[in-house]
């Protein structure tokens, strides 16, 4: 794709500069002028202009050389320095990526003070990290990192690059994708190098019905976003060699964005973060009334654990949408999951069948939710909680 001013049309009114999102256009001596590393094509300068002077012209793509790419990247999402869990699940997924293409990984950084967070991801097996620093970066800004990571990446052209299906990770890697002009396949269940040396990205798709296996081969990079838990927590690198910090430095006007951010409010979180929990009891619809969520949390509160629930139970009002487990809720990876009165719909189990034990408690023992289970109980889990939590306790000499 091209963009160009025709010089005989335009007379410097200003309307494509101010028409621009990205602020890539300067009026000097009666003309605009386009920086076409800041360009992304989007057309609102043509749009606006009245003479006709903007002209984009779409070229039949030579396809690239992809060999000119090499080298796996996780984006390092951090918030005051302290980097996001999934980043490490991250790390370990890459390591195994790059091993497989014989190719380095490098955790990428940006904000500003990031000390803290590279003496933390110098702890494990990562080739490189990668900090870019600018008091500008010292609070998220979705437009900033997007036009950031990119101009990286055309830089310094990554294979692969993977971010966490965060809320910021979700909410800026679609448009790195499409400054790059690349594909992007979000919420990965699974990566892998397969043998003609792709990333085949694979996620639920259909509602959670199929797992569908996508391939980005004819552009670069393969970006993929994947959820906390989905993958482990690796381990440290111990004696191995540590990573080389390597500190960045790129062109102030990448900096620019068009928000303006007025006031930084704290949401305190009023439940427990079902995500880091290692115990979760979760209540479906089997359990009947909102009231019977007073015994799934007594034996959550007994085993020290969180408390989770079906869509159903959510759905129905029961309890707060922080709580549901599940492919529109959260995905959950703890040492044990107990699901009371759950049927195990593949929805669901896309949240929590990689927990490390699972008890199901169902009446029907035909219920799918016993396919993933380690344990199960067939019988009413409205006799059967109470009955656990009691044994809980007196084991634990709770009274
Ligand atoms: C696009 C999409 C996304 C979805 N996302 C999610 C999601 O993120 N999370 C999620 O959970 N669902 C999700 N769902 C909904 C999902 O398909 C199921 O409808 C839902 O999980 C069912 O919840 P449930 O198991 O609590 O209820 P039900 O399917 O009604 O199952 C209740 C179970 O309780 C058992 N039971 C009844 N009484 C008792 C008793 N006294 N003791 C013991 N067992 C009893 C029954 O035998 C039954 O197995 C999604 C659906 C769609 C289409």
């Amino acid at each position: 794709m091209s963009i160009r001013i025709i010089d005989e049309n335009c007379n410097g009114c200003g309307l494509c500069k101010r028409a621009c999102p990205q602020m890539a256009i300067e009026v000097e001596n009666k003309k605009a002028i386009i920086d076409l590393e800041l360009c992304n094509f989007c057309g609102a300068c043509a749009a606006a202009c009245r003479f006709r002077a903007v002209a984009i012209e779409i070229e039949k793509q030579a396809r690239e050389d992809l060999s000119q790419y090499r080298n796996v990247w996780v984006f390092g999402e951090q918030f005051r320095g302290k980097v996001a869990p999934v980043v490490f699940e991250l790390i370990g997924s890459g390591r195994q990526l790059a091993d497989a293409r014989g190719s380095e990984l490098a955790v990428v950084v940006l904000g500003s003070d990031l000390e803290a967070a590279a003496n933390e991801l110098s702890e494990y097996a990562l080739d490189k990290v990668y900090l870019y620093e600018a008091p500008e970066l010292a609070q998220y800004d979705g437009e900033r990192y997007a036009r950031i990571l990119a101009d990286l990446c055309r830089g310094m052209k990554p294979e692969i690059l993977l971010a966490g299906a965060t809320t910021t990770g979700r909410s800026f890697m679609s448009q790195v994708a499409i400054k790059l002009y690349t594909g992007l396949t979000a919420d990965c269940t699974g990566l892998a190098i397969g043998e003609d040396g792709l990333l085949y990205q694979t996620r639920p798709a259909y509602g959670g019905n199929i797992m569908a296996t996508i391939l980005c081969p004819y552009t670069r990079p393969q970006m993929a976003t994947v959820r906390h838990k989905v993958f482990p927590h690796p381990e440290k690198r111990n004696n191995a060699k540590p990573p080389e910090v390597v500190r960045l430095n790129l062109k102030p006007q990448l900096h620019t964005s068009r928000s303006e951010l007025i006031e930084f409010i704290e949401q305190v979180e009023a439940t427990v973060n079902i995500v880091e929990a290692d115990i979760i009891v979760s209540g479906g619809r089997g359990i009947q009334d909102p009231s019977n969520f007073a015994l799934i949390q007594d034996l959550a509160q007994a085993l020290g654990g969180a408390v989770g629930a079906s869509r159903a139970a959510v759905d129905a009002g029961w309890i707060p949408y922080a709580h549901q487990v599940g492919q529109t809720g959260k995905t959950v990876c703890p040492k044990l999951y107990i699901a009371c009165g759950i049927s195990g719909a593949v929805q669901h189990l896309a949240g929590m069948s990689s927990s490390k034990t699972i008890i199901a408690i169902n009446k029907d023992p035909e219920a799918p939710i016993f396919q993933v289970a380690s344990f199960g109980f067939v019988g009413d889990c409205l006799e059967i909680v109470p009955l656990l939590t009691k044994k809980i306790k007196a084991m634990r000499g709770q009274g």
